[in-house]
């Protein structure tokens, strides 16, 4: 059977570039848009998509502020600097780079973020607002896997939707997301029974299990739409996803590669988000 790759990094740049032309905008009615950016401690990971994150700023015409807090940092001096940025008339959006260090409360710090200003989607009231339909900043991943399911023109409405993961800021969400767009939704997780059953009901399968290559062929029916969340490093230091895409793409109609299908997608929609900010501050 013939499929289609979903072009995450084509998508992303599109989104992208509508994006440059918003905030190019917004200057002409003399309004910027600036994201603070906080990272504790100097985790490589973190680094790299901090980095990312500000350079996609940069190229959108928007301001990064960059705190690059020591690794000692406490909750109470972390709290402070949210609360300054909170009270900044001038700051559109907060993003806390996670994880944190250990003895920092990750819950408080995302509970003390202005809901206005949460860009990331992660405080409770956005989580909240997202599941009764209300307006707010939605989680960027799975924001990204509806856009490219709608730009890919795949129809969500009808379909039998099967999320694997059900975690805060990936699976929990995309269930809501494909709900709001009236998906059948079924959720499974680590307590699943038969998980193979239920993902070969799926017409849309999204992946989101954080283990390298789990989803094989068997577990897909013929014709699907599979959508692939993970981000793994093999052994020889290449990027692999949770799904092993040589004995799933020959079943499906549309899948995403990676890397270049979901990864792209997420700082783009925090771009997104950082130009919606504009609205509600
Ligand atoms: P996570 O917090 O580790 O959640 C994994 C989920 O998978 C959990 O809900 C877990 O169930 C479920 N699970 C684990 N083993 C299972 C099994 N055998 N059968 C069924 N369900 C199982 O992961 P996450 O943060 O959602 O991330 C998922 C993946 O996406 C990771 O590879 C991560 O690196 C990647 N990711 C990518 C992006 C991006 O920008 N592309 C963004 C975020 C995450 P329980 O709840 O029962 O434990």
């Amino acid at each position: 059977m013939s499929y289609q790759i979903i072009d995450g990094k084509a998508i992303s740049e599109q989104i992208k570039e509508e994006c440059r032309k918003k905030v190019a905008a917004y200057k002409e009615k003399g309004i910027e848009i600036t994201l603070a950016v906080i990272q504790v401690g100097a985790d490589p990971a973190s680094s790299v998509y901090v980095r990312n994150k500000k350079r996609a700023c940069e190229f959108c015409g928007m301001t990064s502020l960059s705190y690059e807090l020591p690794e000692e940092t406490t909750h109470e001096e972390l709290l402070t600097l949210i609360r300054k940025l909170n009270a900044d008339d001038k700051v559109n959006g907060i993003l806390v780079q996670l994880p944190l260090p250990k003895h920092i409360d990750e819950d408080l710090v995302i509970q003390a973020i202005d809901p206005k200003k949460d860009v990331d989607g992660f405080h409770p009231q956005s989580v909240g607002a997202l599941c009764i339909g209300q307006p707010g900043f939605v989680s960027c991943t799975p924001a990204g896997i509806i856009e490219l399911l709608k730009r890919s023109n795949i129809e969500i409405a009808g379909k039998e939707c099967v999320v694997i993961g059900r975690s805060n800021i990936v699976g929990k969400p995309m269930a809501l997301l494909l709900l709001r767009e009236n998906g059948t939704v079924t959720v499974c997780h680590s307590r699943t029974k038969d998980l193979k059953e239920v993902t070969k009901r799926a017409d849309i399968l999204i992946v989101a299990i954080g283990k390298p290559k789990f989803i094989t062929g068997d577990y897909v029916k013929e014709g699907a739409v599979v959508i692939d969340v993970g981000i793994h490093r093999n052994e020889d230091n290449k990027l692999c996803g949770d799904v092993d895409f040589e004995s799933v793409a020959e079943k499906t109609s549309a899948i995403t590669p990676v890397p270049g299908g979901v990864g792209p997608m997420t700082i783009a929609m925090l771009m997104h988000n950082c130009v919606g900010s504009v609205e509600l501050i």
